[in-house]
Protein backbone atom coordinates (compact mmCIF):
# COMPACT_ATOMS: atom_id res chain seq x y z
CA UNK A 1 0.00 0.00 0.00
CA UNK A 2 0.98 3.38 -1.22
CA UNK A 3 0.96 5.73 1.80
CA UNK A 4 -1.68 8.78 2.10
CA UNK A 5 -2.35 10.95 4.64
CA UNK A 6 -5.62 10.14 6.99
CA UNK A 7 -8.17 12.62 7.75
CA UNK A 8 -11.62 11.41 10.10
CA UNK A 9 -14.53 13.82 8.89
CA UNK A 10 -16.23 15.74 11.88
CA UNK A 11 -19.51 16.40 9.79
CA UNK A 12 -21.00 15.93 5.72
CA UNK A 13 -19.73 19.84 5.30
CA UNK A 14 -16.53 19.31 6.57
CA UNK A 15 -16.42 16.23 4.25
CA UNK A 16 -17.15 18.46 1.07
CA UNK A 17 -14.90 20.89 2.14
CA UNK A 18 -11.86 18.56 2.39
CA UNK A 19 -13.26 16.61 -0.88
CA UNK A 20 -13.15 20.13 -2.72
CA UNK A 21 -9.76 20.86 -1.63
CA UNK A 22 -8.03 17.90 -3.04
CA UNK A 23 -10.08 17.78 -6.47
CA UNK A 24 -10.21 13.82 -6.93
CA UNK A 25 -7.27 12.94 -4.99
CA UNK A 26 -9.45 12.41 -2.04
CA UNK A 27 -11.71 9.22 -1.12
CA UNK A 28 -14.04 8.42 1.14
CA UNK A 29 -13.70 5.56 3.32
CA UNK A 30 -16.93 3.93 5.21
CA UNK A 31 -16.48 0.59 6.61
CA UNK A 32 -13.19 0.62 3.95
CA UNK A 33 -14.11 -3.28 3.22
CA UNK A 34 -14.18 -2.69 -0.75
CA UNK A 35 -11.46 0.72 -0.59
CA UNK A 36 -8.94 -1.17 1.21
CA UNK A 37 -8.26 -3.73 -1.24
CA UNK A 38 -8.69 -1.41 -4.41
CA UNK A 39 -5.27 0.67 -2.61
CA UNK A 40 -3.75 -2.14 -1.54
CA UNK A 41 -3.65 -4.04 -5.17
CA UNK A 42 -3.25 -0.35 -6.30
CA UNK A 43 -6.33 -1.11 -9.25
CA UNK A 44 -7.01 2.26 -9.63
CA UNK A 45 -4.41 5.29 -11.71
CA UNK A 46 -4.70 7.77 -9.40
CA UNK A 47 -3.92 6.85 -6.10
CA UNK A 48 -5.74 9.20 -3.44
CA UNK A 49 -3.54 11.69 -1.92
CA UNK A 50 -6.24 11.45 1.39
CA UNK A 51 -8.56 9.10 2.78
CA UNK A 52 -11.12 10.22 4.36
CA UNK A 53 -12.67 8.44 7.39
CA UNK A 54 -16.28 8.95 7.02
CA UNK A 55 -17.76 6.78 9.85
CA UNK A 56 -16.53 9.82 12.38
CA UNK A 57 -19.87 11.57 11.51
CA UNK A 58 -22.58 11.26 13.69
CA UNK A 59 -26.24 10.51 13.03
CA UNK A 60 -25.51 9.20 8.95
CA UNK A 61 -26.57 5.89 10.75
CA UNK A 62 -29.78 5.62 11.28
CA UNK A 63 -33.16 3.86 9.95
CA UNK A 64 -36.15 5.16 10.43
CA UNK A 65 -39.84 5.12 8.84
CA UNK A 66 -42.87 6.53 8.35
CA UNK A 67 -46.28 6.12 6.10
CA UNK A 68 -44.36 7.74 3.61
CA UNK A 69 -41.48 5.31 3.33
CA UNK A 70 -38.07 4.57 4.68
CA UNK A 71 -35.08 6.76 5.35
CA UNK A 72 -31.01 4.94 5.66
CA UNK A 73 -28.08 7.07 6.47
CA UNK A 74 -25.54 6.23 4.29
CA UNK A 75 -23.63 4.63 7.04
CA UNK A 76 -26.28 2.31 7.84
CA UNK A 77 -24.12 -1.27 8.19
CA UNK A 78 -25.67 -3.83 6.24
CA UNK A 79 -25.91 -6.13 9.22
CA UNK A 80 -28.07 -3.30 10.42
CA UNK A 81 -30.30 -3.94 7.40
CA UNK A 82 -30.91 -7.28 7.94
CA UNK A 83 -31.93 -7.28 11.42
CA UNK A 84 -34.09 -4.30 11.13
CA UNK A 85 -37.47 -5.14 11.89
CA UNK A 86 -38.89 -2.25 10.36
CA UNK A 87 -37.23 -3.46 7.23
CA UNK A 88 -37.88 -7.17 7.59
CA UNK A 89 -41.78 -6.34 7.70
CA UNK A 90 -42.00 -3.60 5.13
CA UNK A 91 -38.99 -3.62 2.76
CA UNK A 92 -38.28 -7.39 3.27
CA UNK A 93 -36.16 -7.58 -0.29
CA UNK A 94 -33.78 -5.39 1.94
CA UNK A 95 -33.15 -7.60 4.38
CA UNK A 96 -33.04 -10.35 1.89
CA UNK A 97 -30.45 -8.54 -0.22
CA UNK A 98 -28.45 -7.57 2.29
CA UNK A 99 -28.27 -10.88 3.87
CA UNK A 100 -26.86 -12.27 0.70
CA UNK A 101 -23.99 -10.13 0.67
CA UNK A 102 -20.84 -11.54 1.69
CA UNK A 103 -20.57 -13.23 5.34
CA UNK A 104 -21.30 -11.26 8.70
CA UNK A 105 -17.65 -10.19 9.22
CA UNK A 106 -18.20 -7.56 6.10
CA UNK A 107 -21.97 -7.35 6.60
CA UNK A 108 -20.87 -6.12 10.24
CA UNK A 109 -18.66 -2.92 8.78
CA UNK A 110 -19.60 -2.33 5.55
CA UNK A 111 -22.23 0.30 4.74
CA UNK A 112 -25.49 0.79 2.52
CA UNK A 113 -23.24 4.10 0.99
CA UNK A 114 -20.56 2.15 0.82
CA UNK A 115 -21.92 -1.22 -1.03
CA UNK A 116 -23.24 1.42 -3.31
CA UNK A 117 -20.40 2.70 -4.50
CA UNK A 118 -18.30 0.41 -4.53
CA UNK A 119 -16.09 -0.45 -7.56
CA UNK A 120 -16.91 -3.31 -9.65
CA UNK A 121 -15.35 -6.67 -9.55
CA UNK A 122 -14.04 -6.83 -13.25
CA UNK A 123 -10.89 -8.87 -13.16
CA UNK A 124 -9.15 -6.88 -15.57
CA UNK A 125 -9.82 -3.62 -13.66
CA UNK A 126 -8.60 -5.08 -10.59
CA UNK A 127 -5.75 -7.02 -11.59
CA UNK A 128 -3.18 -6.08 -9.11
CA UNK A 129 -0.42 -3.63 -9.41
CA UNK A 130 2.30 -6.16 -7.81
CA UNK A 131 1.85 -8.90 -10.15
CA UNK A 132 3.43 -7.66 -13.50
CA UNK A 133 2.27 -4.26 -13.48
CA UNK A 134 -1.49 -2.83 -13.52
CA UNK A 135 -3.68 -3.58 -16.27
CA UNK A 136 -4.78 -0.76 -18.00
CA UNK A 137 -8.45 -0.63 -19.90
CA UNK A 138 -11.21 1.28 -20.89
CA UNK A 139 -12.80 1.90 -17.04
CA UNK A 140 -8.88 3.15 -16.02
CA UNK A 141 -8.89 6.10 -19.54
CA UNK A 142 -7.18 3.88 -21.72
CA UNK A 143 -7.21 1.50 -24.42
CA UNK A 144 -10.34 -0.36 -24.78
CA UNK A 145 -12.51 -2.89 -22.68
CA UNK A 146 -10.66 -5.89 -22.01
CA UNK A 147 -13.43 -8.57 -21.36
CA UNK A 148 -14.95 -7.90 -25.34
CA UNK A 149 -12.31 -10.34 -26.68
CA UNK A 150 -10.88 -11.69 -23.36
CA UNK A 151 -12.67 -14.06 -20.64
CA UNK A 152 -16.17 -12.24 -20.62
CA UNK A 153 -18.04 -14.82 -18.32
CA UNK A 154 -19.25 -12.43 -15.48
CA UNK A 155 -19.13 -9.54 -17.70
CA UNK A 156 -22.46 -7.40 -19.05
CA UNK A 157 -25.47 -8.63 -21.24
CA UNK A 158 -27.24 -5.63 -21.59
CA UNK A 159 -25.52 -2.10 -22.83
CA UNK A 160 -21.81 -2.45 -22.72
CA UNK A 161 -20.66 -0.09 -24.93
CA UNK A 162 -17.75 0.88 -23.70
CA UNK A 163 -17.03 -1.14 -20.92
CA UNK A 164 -18.68 -4.18 -20.40
CA UNK A 165 -18.11 -5.25 -16.46
CA UNK A 166 -21.02 -5.03 -13.75
CA UNK A 167 -22.02 -3.61 -11.31
CA UNK A 168 -21.47 -5.72 -7.97
CA UNK A 169 -23.95 -4.54 -5.51
CA UNK A 170 -26.80 -6.99 -4.49
CA UNK A 171 -28.32 -3.49 -2.46
CA UNK A 172 -28.55 -1.44 -5.82
CA UNK A 173 -30.93 -4.35 -7.37
CA UNK A 174 -33.33 -4.77 -4.11
CA UNK A 175 -33.36 -0.55 -3.94
CA UNK A 176 -33.95 -0.01 -7.63
CA UNK A 177 -36.50 -2.60 -7.23
CA UNK A 178 -38.33 -0.17 -4.63
CA UNK A 179 -37.64 2.46 -6.69
CA UNK A 180 -35.51 4.43 -4.09
CA UNK A 181 -33.43 7.37 -4.78
CA UNK A 182 -29.63 8.27 -3.19
CA UNK A 183 -29.22 11.67 -1.30
CA UNK A 184 -26.40 13.04 -2.39
CA UNK A 185 -24.29 16.29 -1.16
CA UNK A 186 -21.57 18.15 -2.88
CA UNK A 187 -20.28 21.25 -3.05
CA UNK A 188 -23.13 22.95 -5.30
CA UNK A 189 -25.49 21.61 -2.70
CA UNK A 190 -27.82 18.62 -2.75
CA UNK A 191 -29.77 16.22 -5.38
CA UNK A 192 -31.21 13.30 -5.49
CA UNK A 193 -31.06 10.37 -8.54
CA UNK A 194 -32.86 7.41 -8.51
CA UNK A 195 -30.29 4.17 -7.64
CA UNK A 196 -31.48 3.48 -11.45
CA UNK A 197 -29.85 6.31 -12.83
CA UNK A 198 -26.74 6.28 -10.26
CA UNK A 199 -24.56 4.31 -12.67
CA UNK A 200 -23.05 4.55 -16.33
CA UNK A 201 -21.09 2.59 -18.23
CA UNK A 202 -17.43 3.66 -16.66
CA UNK A 203 -19.14 3.96 -13.07
CA UNK A 204 -21.49 6.59 -11.42
CA UNK A 205 -22.57 10.35 -11.22
CA UNK A 206 -21.10 11.06 -7.87
CA UNK A 207 -18.69 14.39 -8.76
CA UNK A 208 -15.30 14.02 -7.10
CA UNK A 209 -17.01 17.16 -4.24
CA UNK A 210 -19.58 14.77 -3.47
CA UNK A 211 -21.12 12.21 -1.24
CA UNK A 212 -23.91 9.79 -0.55
CA UNK A 213 -25.97 10.97 2.44
CA UNK A 214 -28.40 8.84 2.54
CA UNK A 215 -31.30 6.85 0.63
CA UNK A 216 -35.07 7.53 0.49
CA UNK A 217 -37.49 4.67 -0.29
CA UNK A 218 -40.84 4.68 -0.81
CA UNK A 219 -43.41 2.80 0.77
CA UNK A 220 -44.85 0.17 -1.53
CA UNK A 221 -48.38 -0.30 -2.24
CA UNK A 222 -50.60 -2.45 0.31
CA UNK A 223 -50.44 -5.82 -1.66
CA UNK A 224 -46.96 -6.39 -2.43
CA UNK A 225 -44.75 -8.83 -2.57
CA UNK A 226 -40.98 -8.68 -2.90
CA UNK A 227 -38.23 -11.26 -4.04
CA UNK A 228 -34.75 -11.11 -4.05
CA UNK A 229 -33.15 -13.62 -5.88
CA UNK A 230 -29.58 -14.36 -6.46
CA UNK A 231 -27.41 -16.95 -8.61
CA UNK A 232 -23.41 -17.49 -7.48
CA UNK A 233 -20.89 -20.07 -7.74
CA UNK A 234 -20.61 -20.26 -4.39
CA UNK A 235 -23.44 -20.02 -2.09
CA UNK A 236 -21.44 -19.55 0.99
CA UNK A 237 -20.32 -16.23 0.03
CA UNK A 238 -19.89 -15.08 -3.59
CA UNK A 239 -20.92 -11.91 -5.36
CA UNK A 240 -23.80 -12.60 -8.21
CA UNK A 241 -23.64 -14.04 -11.51
CA UNK A 242 -26.89 -12.95 -11.81
CA UNK A 243 -29.62 -11.73 -9.46
CA UNK A 244 -33.37 -10.75 -9.62
CA UNK A 245 -35.36 -8.23 -7.75
CA UNK A 246 -39.29 -8.07 -7.77
CA UNK A 247 -41.37 -5.62 -6.12
CA UNK A 248 -44.89 -6.79 -7.43
CA UNK A 249 -48.14 -4.84 -6.27
CA UNK A 250 -52.16 -7.28 -6.54
CA UNK A 251 -55.28 -5.46 -7.18
CA UNK A 252 -57.72 -9.02 -6.50
CA UNK A 253 -55.69 -11.32 -8.73
CA UNK A 254 -54.51 -9.17 -11.33
CA UNK A 255 -50.86 -7.37 -11.47
CA UNK A 256 -51.55 -3.81 -10.58
CA UNK A 257 -48.02 -2.27 -10.77
CA UNK A 258 -44.51 -4.01 -10.75
CA UNK A 259 -41.06 -3.58 -11.03
CA UNK A 260 -38.58 -6.28 -12.32
CA UNK A 261 -35.17 -5.40 -11.71
CA UNK A 262 -32.11 -7.55 -12.90
CA UNK A 263 -28.70 -7.39 -11.32
CA UNK A 264 -25.03 -8.46 -12.26
CA UNK A 265 -26.00 -7.83 -16.10
CA UNK A 266 -25.45 -4.42 -16.94
CA UNK A 267 -23.20 -1.54 -15.55
CA UNK A 268 -26.14 -1.11 -12.62
CA UNK A 269 -29.15 -2.66 -12.11
CA UNK A 270 -31.58 -3.35 -14.81
CA UNK A 271 -35.07 -2.64 -15.29
CA UNK A 272 -36.82 -4.97 -17.42
CA UNK A 273 -39.29 -2.92 -18.51
CA UNK A 274 -40.22 -5.21 -21.61
CA UNK A 275 -40.89 -8.14 -18.67
CA UNK A 276 -42.99 -5.41 -16.92
CA UNK A 277 -45.34 -4.54 -19.12
CA UNK A 278 -46.00 -8.27 -19.99
CA UNK A 279 -47.29 -8.54 -16.56
CA UNK A 280 -49.13 -5.30 -15.73
CA UNK A 281 -52.98 -5.94 -15.72
CA UNK A 282 -52.70 -9.59 -15.84
CA UNK A 283 -52.79 -12.63 -13.94
CA UNK A 284 -50.24 -14.34 -13.01
CA UNK A 285 -50.73 -17.26 -14.63
CA UNK A 286 -48.04 -20.02 -16.26
CA UNK A 287 -48.34 -18.46 -19.69
CA UNK A 288 -47.70 -14.62 -18.50
CA UNK A 289 -45.26 -15.96 -16.40
CA UNK A 290 -43.44 -17.46 -19.22
CA UNK A 291 -43.92 -14.30 -21.47
CA UNK A 292 -42.75 -12.27 -18.66
CA UNK A 293 -39.29 -14.45 -18.45
CA UNK A 294 -38.96 -14.24 -22.32
CA UNK A 295 -39.38 -10.17 -22.23
CA UNK A 296 -36.56 -9.61 -19.59
CA UNK A 297 -34.44 -10.74 -22.21
CA UNK A 298 -35.57 -8.38 -24.76
CA UNK A 299 -31.94 -6.73 -26.17
CA UNK A 300 -29.66 -8.89 -24.00
CA UNK A 301 -26.61 -9.31 -26.41
CA UNK A 302 -23.99 -11.70 -24.56
CA UNK A 303 -20.65 -11.73 -25.30
CA UNK A 304 -18.89 -14.99 -26.44
CA UNK A 305 -18.75 -16.18 -22.99
CA UNK A 306 -21.73 -15.22 -20.83
CA UNK A 307 -24.66 -16.11 -23.10
CA UNK A 308 -25.59 -18.70 -19.89
CA UNK A 309 -26.12 -15.00 -17.90
CA UNK A 310 -29.08 -15.17 -20.60
CA UNK A 311 -31.04 -18.52 -19.29
CA UNK A 312 -30.36 -18.00 -15.95
CA UNK A 313 -32.09 -14.49 -16.39
CA UNK A 314 -34.96 -16.06 -17.50
CA UNK A 315 -35.18 -18.95 -14.92
CA UNK A 316 -34.82 -15.86 -12.12
CA UNK A 317 -37.27 -14.15 -13.46
CA UNK A 318 -39.69 -17.09 -13.70
CA UNK A 319 -39.24 -17.99 -10.46
CA UNK A 320 -39.33 -15.36 -8.71
CA UNK A 321 -42.78 -14.76 -10.29
CA UNK A 322 -43.54 -18.13 -9.13
CA UNK A 323 -42.92 -17.38 -5.49
C1 LIG B 1 -15.14 -10.91 0.32
C2 LIG B 1 -16.19 -9.93 -0.11
C3 LIG B 1 -17.39 -10.39 -0.61
C4 LIG B 1 -18.38 -9.47 -1.00
N1 LIG B 1 -19.57 -9.94 -1.49
C5 LIG B 1 -20.53 -9.04 -1.88
C6 LIG B 1 -21.78 -9.50 -2.38
O1 LIG B 1 -22.06 -10.69 -2.46
N2 LIG B 1 -22.68 -8.56 -2.77
C7 LIG B 1 -22.43 -7.22 -2.68
O2 LIG B 1 -23.30 -6.41 -3.00
N3 LIG B 1 -21.25 -6.77 -2.23
C8 LIG B 1 -20.30 -7.65 -1.83
N4 LIG B 1 -19.11 -7.21 -1.35
C9 LIG B 1 -18.87 -5.77 -1.32
C10 LIG B 1 -19.25 -5.20 0.03
O3 LIG B 1 -20.63 -5.21 0.15
C11 LIG B 1 -18.71 -3.80 0.05
O4 LIG B 1 -17.30 -3.93 0.19
C12 LIG B 1 -19.24 -2.99 1.20
O5 LIG B 1 -20.63 -2.89 1.21
C13 LIG B 1 -18.67 -1.59 1.05
O6 LIG B 1 -19.06 -0.83 2.18
P1 LIG B 1 -17.94 -0.06 3.00
O7 LIG B 1 -18.68 0.78 3.97
O8 LIG B 1 -16.92 -0.99 3.56
O9 LIG B 1 -17.32 0.82 1.84
P2 LIG B 1 -15.84 1.36 1.64
O10 LIG B 1 -14.92 0.23 1.31
O11 LIG B 1 -15.46 2.25 2.76
O12 LIG B 1 -16.07 2.24 0.33
C14 LIG B 1 -16.36 1.63 -0.92
C15 LIG B 1 -16.37 2.71 -1.99
O13 LIG B 1 -17.48 3.57 -1.79
C16 LIG B 1 -17.06 4.91 -1.56
N5 LIG B 1 -17.95 5.40 -0.51
C17 LIG B 1 -18.15 4.87 0.71
N6 LIG B 1 -19.12 5.56 1.36
C18 LIG B 1 -19.50 6.54 0.53
C19 LIG B 1 -20.46 7.60 0.62
N7 LIG B 1 -21.22 7.78 1.72
N8 LIG B 1 -20.60 8.44 -0.43
C20 LIG B 1 -19.86 8.27 -1.55
N9 LIG B 1 -18.93 7.30 -1.70
C21 LIG B 1 -18.77 6.45 -0.67
C22 LIG B 1 -15.59 4.82 -1.15
O14 LIG B 1 -14.86 5.99 -1.49
C23 LIG B 1 -15.14 3.62 -1.95
O15 LIG B 1 -14.83 4.02 -3.28
C24 LIG B 1 -18.12 -8.08 -0.92
C25 LIG B 1 -16.89 -7.62 -0.43
C26 LIG B 1 -15.94 -8.52 -0.03
C27 LIG B 1 -14.64 -8.00 0.48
Amino acid sequence: MQPFQHQAATSVADTIAILSTHKGRAKLMAGGTDLLGILKTRATVAYPKVVVNIKSIAGLDKIQSDGQGLSLGALTRLADIVDSEVIRDAYPILAEAAASVAMPQIRNVGTIGGNLAQETRCWYFRYPHSIGGRIMCKRKGEAACLAVKGDNRYHAIFGGKKCFAVCPSDMAVALAALDAEIQISGAKGQRSVAVTGFYHPLGNVLETDEMITGIKVPRPAPNNRQVFIKHRVRDAIDFATVSVGLVVSMDAKTVADVRVVLGAVASGPYRATDAEAALVGRKLDPAVIEKAAEASVAGAVPLSGNAYKVDITKTLVRQALQI
